[in-house]
């Protein structure tokens, strides 16, 4: 009997295939179950629409916008213009943005009562400095350009143009200045622990997104508006 399944199946269709009986059939039965389909669609439809004169808009798509580029690894800064720097107390040859330099000597003070020696070691640098460190320091020490990266941004792409960038040591352990090691020296726990209350804060920590060398000793000032926007808004069109 199984055999005969095939049989039995092909003979009708064979039979009852007149030409355009099943699909019009087919197709009167689409057409009336999308009609009323469509009218109970458009009746329930309908409802909300009234209960809600205002309804919500459709929210717009947000452009994509344009990140900007990195080199080697380091977001772009603008030079801070110079009437807004100011030198950091006694150490004339190191400036800040004025609100930065203020934050700065008031958390070198409160270190200072709890017997902590924290001493700026750079602030504020020009892109003219950065292009003589970027390219002859580093030319002098034999790097090429990724390892000069590692540790110094490229001139125009360095925290330090901007004036909210501090590279800050231990007084008390100077050979620790700049090295990864001013990790484990007690200005760096206090600063751990306290630089938030001043608004600052490490750029560049351990497995960074930018993938910038851990820099312990390099903190930035966040604690205004123009600060926030100069590192966030580069930040956040950078990140994916
Ligand atoms: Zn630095």
């Amino acid at each position: 009997m199984p055999e005969d399944i095939p049989e039995a199946l092909r003979r009708p269709t064979k039979k009852t295939r007149q030409p355009g009986f099943q699909p019009t059939l087919l197709g009167w039965g689409t057409l009336g179950i999308t009609l009323v389909a469509l009218g109970f669609g458009l009746s329930w439809r309908s409802r909300p629409q009234i209960q809600q004169p205002n309804p919500v808009p459709t929210p717009v798509t947000a452009a994509s916008p344009k990140a900007p580029a990195t080199l080697l690894g380091h977001l772009p800064y603008t030079e801070a213009p110079a009437n807004k720097l100011q030198p950091i107390a006694r150490y004339d040859n190191i400036r800040l943005r004025v609100g930065a330099a203020q934050q700065f000597q008031a958390m070198v003070a409160a270190a200072q009562a709890e017997g902590i020696n924290l001493v700026p070691i750079s602030g504020f640098r020009s892109i003219a400095d950065q292009k003589y460190l970027f390219f002859d320091v580093k030319a002098e020490r034999g790097q090429v350009a990724t390892q000069r990266a590692q540790t110094s941004a490229p001139p125009g792409h360095s925290e330090h143009h901007t004036g909210y960038a501090v590279d800050i040591g231990d007084g008390t352990q100077p050979e620790t200045h700049l090295q990864s090691n001013f990790d484990t020296t007690p200005a760096f726990n206090w600063l751990q622990a306290n630089a938030a209350r001043f608004s600052f804060e490490l750029s560049f920590p351990k497995n960074n997104p930018q993938g910038v060398s851990y820099e312990p000793w390099h903190w930035r000032f966040v604690g205004d508006q123009d600060s926030l926007e100069t590192f966030y808004k580069a930040k956040s069109l950078n990140n994916k």
